[in-house]
């Protein structure tokens, strides 16, 4: 490649990729990626999954894809009206669930996260925001100061910004396998054992091709990685009926440790069962059950990936997961501090914790911010002795207090759920109606009373991820229900 020569728009905004492809097969062995291809599938595990199941519910060169239940439960949620919110930025921050590794991923060729990125709002009259206390900050738009105006300039603090540009070193180049695993690039006994298995014994068996990739590829890619188990070569060869055959693995199952029996982080909720035949048909549930459901929106995919050790039985996402782990900090990640422990656990992104999750997972803290009491409007994260502290306003919060961490949902309500997390508010004709459709008359109802505590959640998220049956897998063995499907 000529240094010198100004890249064309084709190039800015492209990425290629040389690939091997056993003729045989017609299947992908492996492709030779760079920084900015490994950077975009390293970013996969940042993107919380409510990110996910919107870009993989739009066109890209395939089709829309489905992802288990989480799609129904993204669908439900946009139709679901504001006023079930405690407020209107509620429901905002799970339909666009910010990235807590968002800065990591705005510098990279081909950043797939078309969530708008955060910014500072403060008061645009001074007198307001160099007060000795009490000054308001909101990262989000359409909050309030205390004088009743909206916090509507935008700011950039003094020493925030951020340098870091993707994941990996800049010439590090790496190895990535059908079906997403990523190695550095050795010619070593991994690359032998693979053409060993395929049955390739010299170069005549092999073809090389050259791909480019842009954003709409990897948004098919993403899809791909979500149902197929060799997305590489349905990727690049082009093989769409993937769609239709993949299943996820189930061989793995939990086991949890010293965590089940807090009391206090317990959800009760209501099982409505066939009597005749144990079938499954809806929880009913208040605030809480529907908060801790609509949270897994703002998980990033990596954090979900670590509370399920790993095992989320999609198994590509399982195989890129753990590949990063074995991935040498010093050697191929760039030199940021603690990169690879943020990547194997992302947080929530800032503010957008529960108080009462249940899940072992926590957001990412904001730094404190002050004002400059002379130069307006400069903020910073660094206090000298005359700034004054700005308060952070929480957008879940009708007042905007800062420091609560209550729920998206506003209650006393209650709400109907199916096995798919299809999410309406409770209705008795909605209900009666409902049981028509299954053809189940009132008199073979019978409900049962569970708690959902981390174990049942972490059933239930992982479900979500494959199974248009997330409860009645996830539960079965609590309720004893017998499923048609499976
Ligand atoms: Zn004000």
């Amino acid at each position: 490649m000529a240094g010198t020569a100004t890249p064309s728009n084709e190039q800015v905004h492209t990425v290629s990729l040389k690939v091997l492809v056993g003729k045989k097969n017609n299947k992908v062995l492996f492709a030779e990626a760079k920084k900015d291809f490994v950077d975009v599938l390293l970013s996969f595990l940042t993107l919380p999954l409510g990110t996910i199941a919107r870009l993989v519910a739009k066109e890209s060169n395939i089709k829309p894809v489905k992802v288990g239940s989480l799609s129904t439960l993204y669908e439900s949620l946009s139709h679901l009206e504001e006023v079930h919110f405690r407020t209107k930025t509620c429901k905002e921050m799970l339909l666009q669930p910010r990235n807590s590794m968002e800065s990591y991923c705005r510098q990279m060729k081909l950043n797939i996260d078309d969530t708008e990125p955060t910014q500072y709002f403060i008061c645009d009259k001074w007198e307001c925001s160099r007060k000795k206390n009490g000054s308001r900050l909101s990262i989000f738009r359409n909050q309030r100061c205390h004088c009743g105006d909206l916090l509507k300039m935008v700011i950039t603090p003094e020493n925030n910004i951020s340098k870091e540009e993707g994941f990996v070193k800049k010439n590090a180049t790496f190895i990535v396998f059908d079906d997403l695993y990523i190695t550095p690039n050795v010619f070593g006994a991994s690359v032998k054992n693979l053409f060993k298995k395929n049955g390739i014994d010299d170069m005549e068996d092999v073809k090389e091709e050259t791909v480019l990739i842009s954003k709409k590829e990897v948004v098919d890619l993403l899809k791909l990685s979500l149902v197929s188990n060799t997305p590489m070569t349905d990727f690049i060869l082009k093989k769409e009926q993937c769609l239709y055959k993949f299943t996820p693995t189930k061989e793995y199952e939990f086991v949890i440790g010293e965590v089940s029996s807090d009391e206090v982080r317990q959800i009760v909720v209501k099982v409505q069962q066939r009597k005749s035949d144990g079938t499954f048909l809806f929880v009913e549930a208040d605030e809480k059950f529907v908060d801790f459901l609509y949270s897994f929106l703002t998980l990033p995919l990596g954090g979900v990936l670590h509370m399920l050790e790993g095992f989320s039985s999609v198994s590509c996402l399982d195989k890129l997961y753990g590949s990063m782990t074995e991935l040498s900090s010093e050697k191929y990640l760039s030199s940021q501090q603690g990169l690879k422990d943020k990547l194997a656990n992302p947080k929530c992104a800032p503010l957008f914790n529960l108080s009462k999750q249940i899940l072992p997972i926590v957001a990412e803290s904001l730094p404190a911010f002050y004002c400059h009491p002379h130069k307006f409007p400069v903020i910073s994260s660094y206090a000298g002795e005359i700034y004054a502290p700005l308060d952070i306003v929480d957008p879940k919060s009708p007042s905007g207090e800062s420091s609560s961490s209550e729920g998206f949902v506003e209650g006393p309500a209650m709400f109907m759920v199916t096995d798919d997390l299809d999410v309406t508010p409770m209705s008795s004709i909605s209900v009666v109606s409902y049981l028509n459709r299954l053809k189940v008359p009132l008199s073979d109802l019978e409900e049962r009373v569970i708690k959902i505590g981390v174990k049942e959640g972490l059933r239930i998220l992982k479900a979500s991820l494959t199974s248009t049956y997330a409860l009645s897998d996830a539960l079965k063995d609590l309720i004893k229900i017998t499923q048609e499907e499976n």
